[in-house]
């Protein structure tokens, strides 16, 4: 927590400006992520995002743009529509929370010098390809886990995405020269939806059906173009094992039926894997080489 803090007081070397800027930074990432949330309702509708404008999905009524502000106005409305008082679900304010921490949580890794001189190659560059990423992250999450299917415009636009920015901003891969960037985007691409598709392709053998769907080898490229290999090779490990677990949890709990694992949406799990990896994949590499030699020294 005091390293935390000392990035801020590092930043101008004066803390109450640092905490504004961090105020704006979570403000403009529960802002994206409002808008997230009417992308999470209409795409999978095939609505248009921008008309219209927002209203209340029981009785239609027009949000003034006083009530629609991130996170504020749910709880000044105690989660009711002003019009009607229907029920406004409680995950709008927690989706715009979660886009307000992820972006300060960015920010703060990357942005601050005594962030970024952390990693070698690090630069603040990255912090806007980590805000697309996550915007992309938190939308097929929440289509997936309402719908079952992840949109190819997150999953194939993510590798479009992710492929560009490495090129432009190398640093997304630890590196510094454009065609590396782009080099080590597309093997993160290829090679992470090959090794999903094949997990994919072992379960479905064992289970005797489709145990996981394309959108999820498609997820697992985006995450590779932005992350590159390590990521998408960790992704689909640590991202399989949560998944997996949680299945046994349900199947334990009585919630999803054997062989019922397709009622399982296995994009959030690798998201969070994705999401896991911008922060802290790197050390927990490292760590768990060392932990692996440990066991192997005499
Ligand atoms: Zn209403």
């Amino acid at each position: 927590m005091a390293e935390f803090a000392s990035y801020f007081a590092g930043f101008t070397g004066d803390p109450a400006f640092s905490a504004l800027v961090c105020a704006w930074v979570f403000m403009f990432g529960a802002c994206v992520a409002s808008f997230l949330n009417v992308c999470i309702w209409r795409l999978p509708r095939g609505e248009s995002v921008s008309r219209p404008a927002s209203h209340c999905p029981r009785c239609n009524a027009p949000i003034p743009w006083y009530l629609n502000i991130p996170i504020l106005s749910w709880l000044v409305l105690r989660g009711r529509c002003a019009a009607c008082g229907g029920r406004i679900s409680i995950r709008y304010p927690l989706v715009e929370t979660l886009g307000g921490v992820l972006f300060l949580a960015a920010w703060a890794k990357y942005a601050f010098p005594a962030g970024f001189a952390m990693d070698p190659a690090g630069s603040p560059a990255v912090v806007p390809a980590l805000w697309l990423a996550f915007s992309g992250l938190i939308l097929g999450t929440f289509v997936d886990i309402d719908h079952m299917y992840l949109p190819d415009r997150v999953t194939l636009g993510g590798v479009a995405a992710g492929f560009a920015l490495s090129c432009a901003v190398p640093e997304l891969q630890h590196e510094t020269l454009w065609w590396r960037g782009g080099m080590f985007s597309a093997i993160g691409a290829v090679s992470g939806s090959v090794a999903l598709w094949a997990v994919g392709f072992v379960f479905s053998k064992i289970l005797k059906r489709d145990a996981m769907g394309f959108g999820d080898v498609k997820l697992v490229a985006a995450a590779g173009a932005f992350f590159g290999p390590m990521a998408s090779f960790f992704v689909v490990v640590a991202g399989s094992m949560a998944g997996g677990l949680a299945g046994i949890v349900l199947l334990a709990a009585g919630k999803a039926r054997i062989g019922g694992f397709r009622e399982i949406p296995f994009g959030p799990y690798l998201a969070a894997a994705a999401v896991a990896w911008a922060f802290w994949g790197p050390p927990l590499v490292d760590a768990y080489v060392d932990f692996a030699l440990s066991l192997s020294a005499p």
